[in-house]
């Protein structure tokens, strides 16, 4: 960079949801559809290129067809008519035996040759004196347009083949994108929506890759190609950095690489507090693949493993023999230690169209979501629960309900549960008789009833993340009103403290396994209300791990009382950082 002109660097400030710095030359992805990437082909993919070429000129047309009628029905056939001619795009001999050529003469994706071959036609067409033409050329760019979306909707995502590595900017990205991403491609990613318990966030946190959410228009503001730094600690992307800014950077990157390589030291220690509590601390898991990081990290066990991924990404469903096998893998790398299974979470934000679909909804997160699908697709969710009661046989597998809001969804799930048992013992099949069994808490009505709930489960695990979003209202994945997410408000402080006293008054454990598990500012609270187990995004681990070796349980008692005493979130989190300052400032930044 120092051979280049003086010029002045850009800022973008967001929220840093995924800690570390990268650096590199951004990739676009604009309208939650890729801009047309250009990539070779092999001779041998021509044919797969045509056919998924002849695939979107069906569905176009199929799609045409439908919207004439709709507005033959609506408005009436004259104006329906305006469609023909879109029609006519799609059946044009030259215009698809032109792309034909250009596929096999230029060996590029299709969704490119189409591209440059209709906006050639549609140019030409626009410059001739002819309004009947002119015309013609606004239906080539229309129906184009849609050509390329059905491309892409049937291609990986362009963004997700990418060849050289690039730091992401889009519009938003869904869990499912975050799911596939090449780690070794993806270097950083920066969107403009998002917020830092969206699950988009939490898998570039699994992932390792810094990222930057909430950043509003980035997307607008910057092109394909320039060069950026992200920095996913503070929530900083820098567009054009000066020397300057590389020097700072890099100093406090080897200051945080310095603290990163004095936490790895505490892997084989255990997590127990000054005053000799042990607490145990597990690992959050979205992939299989995560398993490798649980141990890597020094947790004991996985605390929550969102089995809703294995369902994202495919047309079919996975079969119970396909997800014993995972679960058997997983279960086993972390025995002794315990894997908690959660019942697959698809709605929300996470989506699984081909699979299992839950259908647009105008309030996801309030929607037909985990074991509310779960209890209307029976043949679905007992499937899983075969599978997962199999894998109980060869290790320390437990199995977690989400989004339970009463009882009675609890019992049913619990009856459903007690017939695979049943099935299996018909069929010969081997499982753990006593795999214990526990209930998500992150709904306010089961927080609020946690007393009813406790003398039905063997365990508590609280999903803060979610927890929080419905006490307060605040939508978690809305950057516009992220600010409003208050882990430290004192609604959200009362309905731990309720669910944590109803676990101890039953005699059972209870854990968090949401995203404040995995912030160090909030552990002393965690610890104070009496938390059995902590379960946090593995690489955050370390970080918890120092933190409740470096606190005493009665003076994270004494914060609580004092912070149920006080009135507002930040007087609360305030009160956690004094603390949590005095005890291990290195950390806190
Ligand atoms: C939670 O809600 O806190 C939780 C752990 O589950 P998820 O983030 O997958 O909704
Ligand atoms: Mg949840």
């Amino acid at each position: 960079m120092s051979g280049d002109k003086a010029r002045e660097e850009i800022r973008f400030h967001g929220a840093g949801v995924s800690p570390g710095i990268a650096q590199g030359a951004i990739h676009v992805v604009r309208d939650d559809l890729d801009d047309v990437a250009r990539y070779r082909i092999e001779p041998a993919q021509i044919a797969n290129e045509i056919g998924r070429f002849e695939a979107a000129l069906i569905q176009t047309r199929t799609q045409i067809l439908e919207m004439q009628q709709k507005i033959a029905e609506s408005i009436g056939a004259k104006d329906a008519g305006i469609f023909d001619a879109h029609l006519l795009v799609v059946e044009d001999r030259t215009l698809i035996d032109e792309v034909l050529r250009k596929l096999e003469a230029d060996l590029c994706n299709v969704e490119w040759v189409f591209q440059e071959v209709a906006n050639n036609y549609a140019e030409t067409l626009s410059k001739i004196d002819d309004p009947y033409l002119r015309e013609r050329a606004l239906d080539i760019e229309d129906v184009t347009r849609r050509v390329i979306r059905n491309l892409q909707g049937k291609a990986p995502k362009a963004f997700l083949a990418l060849t050289e590595p690039h730091i992401l900017v889009a519009h938003n990205l869904t869990p499912s994108d975050a799911a596939t991403m090449n780690r070794e491609r993806v270097l950083g990613i920066a969107t403009d929506l998002g917020s830092r318990t969206s699950h988009t966030a939490i898998m570039a946190r699994s992932l390792n890759i810094p990222a930057i959410v909430g950043l509003h228009n980035a997307t607008e503001k910057l092109e394909t190609g320039q060069h950026v730094l992200l920095d996913g600690t503070d929530g900083l992307l820098v567009v054009d950095p000066t020397p300057e800014t590389f020097a700072r950077y890099g100093e406090l990157e080897s200051k945080r690489v310095q603290i990163t390589q004095k936490l790895a030291e505490l892997r084989e220690t255990k997590s127990t507090t000054r005053d000799g509590r042990h607490i145990v601390l597990s690992a959050n898991i979205e992939l299989p693949g995560d398993v490798d990081a649980v141990a890597a990290n020094g947790a004991e066990g996985i605390g929550l493993y969102r089995t809703e991924f294995l369902y994202l990404n495919r047309t079919t469903l996975p079969t119970e023999d396909e997800q014993y096998e995972t679960y058997r893998k997983v279960a086993e790398r972390v025995s002794p230690d315990p894997l908690i299974i959660r019942t697959f979470d698809l709605g929300g934000d996470k989506l699984a169209p081909g699979a299992a679909d839950v259908g647009d909804e105008l309030n996801p997160f309030l929607g037909w979501r985990a074991i509310r699908f779960c209890l209307e697709n029976i043949d679905i969710f007992k499937t899983q629960l075969r599978a997962i009661l199999r894998a109980s046989a060869v290790g320390n597998v437990k199995i977690m309900f989400p989004m339970i809001s009463g009882v009675g969804e609890l019992r049913r799930a619990l009856s459903i549960l007690a017939e695979c048992k049943e099935e299996l013992r018909r069929t010969g099949s081997t499982f753990s008789d006593t795999t214990e069994v526990g209930a998500m808490i992150e709904i306010p009505s089961a927080a609020l009833s946690a007393d009813i709930l406790a003398r039905e489960v063997d365990f508590f695990s609280i999903g803060t993340n979610d927890l929080i979003q419905y006490a307060i209202a605040v939508d978690r994945v809305n950057e516009r009103i992220a600010h409003l997410y208050e882990p430290t408000h004192p609604a959200v402080l009362r309905l731990l403290k309720m669910i944590a006293d109803a676990a101890r008054a039953n005699d059972i454990w209870v854990g968090v396994c949401g995203e404040m598990a995995g912030d160090i500012a909030l552990i002393p609270l965690l610890l104070g209300l009496g938390m059995d187990e902590l379960s946090a995004g593995a690489t955050l681990v370390p970080r918890v791990k120092r933190a409740v070796q470096s606190l005493t349980i009665p003076e994270c008692r004494q914060l609580v009382d004092e912070a149920l005493e006080l009135q507002t979130p930040s007087e609360i989190l305030a009160r956690c950082l004094e603390l949590a300052g005095k005890r291990y400032g290195d950390l806190l930044g």
